[in-house]
């Protein structure tokens, strides 16, 4: 018999954390609308060409996380490990590109084969946004914008700081690209594996090397600021300017790098240090690239993507569920009323749970486990007189209520 036990990586969301994330997803889709980003739901799985194109051949998505099958017709499909490629795919399939500018938010499950820790899954959840066809510092800074506002509103921002960098134009990679090459090309012996392998076709990757005796290589790296034509260079202060002038305080960190040709002036993060070792919350920067990378017309594009786990771990309780009232009917005789006032109740939008056996003890207990504000007691002699007891269940306080003025004398305690 196959375990019953989830896969490794993946968790089910029992009701508490299924409310987080609903606040998450909800919160943030809310927000987004604000600055225009309207909801996209694209499909899970892809073909697996759409990922290798955008993430690239060397990238640890492409080379070790994927989880790529091949269906019953043959086909190479994946799941998705990110929103941005079928984002980008969807507007190219959708032969959007007339539509410029698109602001897009998505959110949704993620897989990706890594080895399963605290804020590290298998199968994890993103919000992210897209905002295609702005070519301009003002794209770069009202997604950070919209980030911070979305962690703003999740009650985070505080526990997070931004840092932000730039990747230049593509004549600035180039330039830097060779510098770093012959820089490394003195260590080459020294660098882990791993960045050996990257030394001549993704050099700036190596800047991100988590290996201990990568770091003191790269710590006397020489830096990017100085390789930036002057025109990447006014970009990147445009950015930071408009930044400032929203009031989002940020550091720059030059270490913060993309290793792909597509991606372009800003990246920028949200970490904080409340989540141990899986620090980033919110990641994301300018892809003018990718999309022509892709085969569509060439679109610029900057967005970011946030893990919904993470941020789950780092926000307050969520607002509390709205709180229901128990019907509770003593004697066979009330059952039926009981039915009756519950399905009125719900119908006039209240969360009404009907407790469905037991004496009024029991009832009452599971009205206190599900934390009701009210209970609504139908005994005999109150039927009788066509009405029920109302008991507040914070205060104690009980008062005879006509069946028919209930529904009201619970809307004004809303
Ligand atoms: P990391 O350096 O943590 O592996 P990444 O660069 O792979 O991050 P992105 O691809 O930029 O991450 O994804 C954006 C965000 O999605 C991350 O900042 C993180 O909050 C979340 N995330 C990424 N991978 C996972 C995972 N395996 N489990 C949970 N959340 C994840
Ligand atoms: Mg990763």
């Amino acid at each position: 018999m196959a375990s019953l036990q989830p896969v490794r990586g993946t968790h089910d969301l029992l009701p508490e954390d299924a409310r987080r994330h609903r606040f998450i997803t909800d919160m943030s889709r809310f927000i987004a609308g604000r600055f225009g980003f309207e909801e996209i739901v694209t499909p899970i799985f892809e073909f697996t060409d759409v990922f290798k194109r955008t993430l690239g051949d060397t990238s640890d998505i492409v080379t070790k996380e994927m989880y790529t099958f091949e269906d019953r017709s043959g086909d190479s499909l994946t799941l998705r490990p990110e929103g941005t490629a079928g984002v980008a795919r969807a507007f190219i399939s959708g032969a959007l590109s007339n539509n410029l500018p698109l602001k897009f938010f998505y959110t949704g499950p993620m897989f990706r084969h890594e080895r399963p820790q605290k804020g590290r899954l298998r199968q994890f959840h993103q919000i992210g946004v897209e905002l295609l066809g702005v070519a301009t510092p003002q794209g770069d800074i009202e997604a950070i914008a919209l980030g911070a506002e979305v962690l703003r509103g999740l009650g985070v921002l505080d526990k997070t700081q931004l840092e932000i960098n730039t990747l230049g134009d593509k004549e600035s990679r180039d330039a830097y690209r060779a510098v770093l090459i012959a820089y490394f090309s003195d260590f080459a012996d020294k660098l882990s594996e791993d960045s050996r392998a990257r030394l001549e076709r993704n050099p700036l990757r190596i800047l991100d090397s988590k290996d201990d005796g990568d770091k003191r290589i790269v710590a006397g790296a020489p830096s990017f600021a100085d390789h930036l034509t002057p025109a990447a260079q006014d970009f990147f202060a445009q950015v930071k300017a408009g930044l400032s002038l929203l009031g989002i305080s940020f550091t720059i960190n030059p270490r913060l790098v993309r290793g792909l040709d597509y991606y372009c002036h800003t990246a920028f993060e949200f970490t904080t240090d409340a989540l141990g070792a899986q620090g980033t919350v919110l990641a994301g920067g300018r892809y003018d690239g990718l999309i022509g990378t892709m085969g569509g017309p060439q679109t610029p594009g900057v967005g970011w993507a946030a893990g919904v786990e993470r941020l789950a771990m780092l926000i307050p309780e969520p607002p509390a569920a709205e709180r229901p009232v128990a019907v509770i009917p003593v004697g066979s005789l009330a059952e039926t009323v009981a039915l009756q006032v519950t399905h009125a109740l719900r119908k006039a939008g209240f969360i009404a749970d009907l407790g469905y056996s037991g004496n009024l003890s029991k009832r009452m207990k599971r009205a206190n486990k599900l934390n009701a504000r009210f209970a609504v007691i139908l005994g005999d002699d109150e039927l009788a007189r066509k009405a029920a007891m109302l008991r507040d269940l914070d205060s104690g306080e009980q008062a005879e209520v006509p069946l028919l003025e209930l529904r009201d004398r619970l809307a004004q305690t809303r």
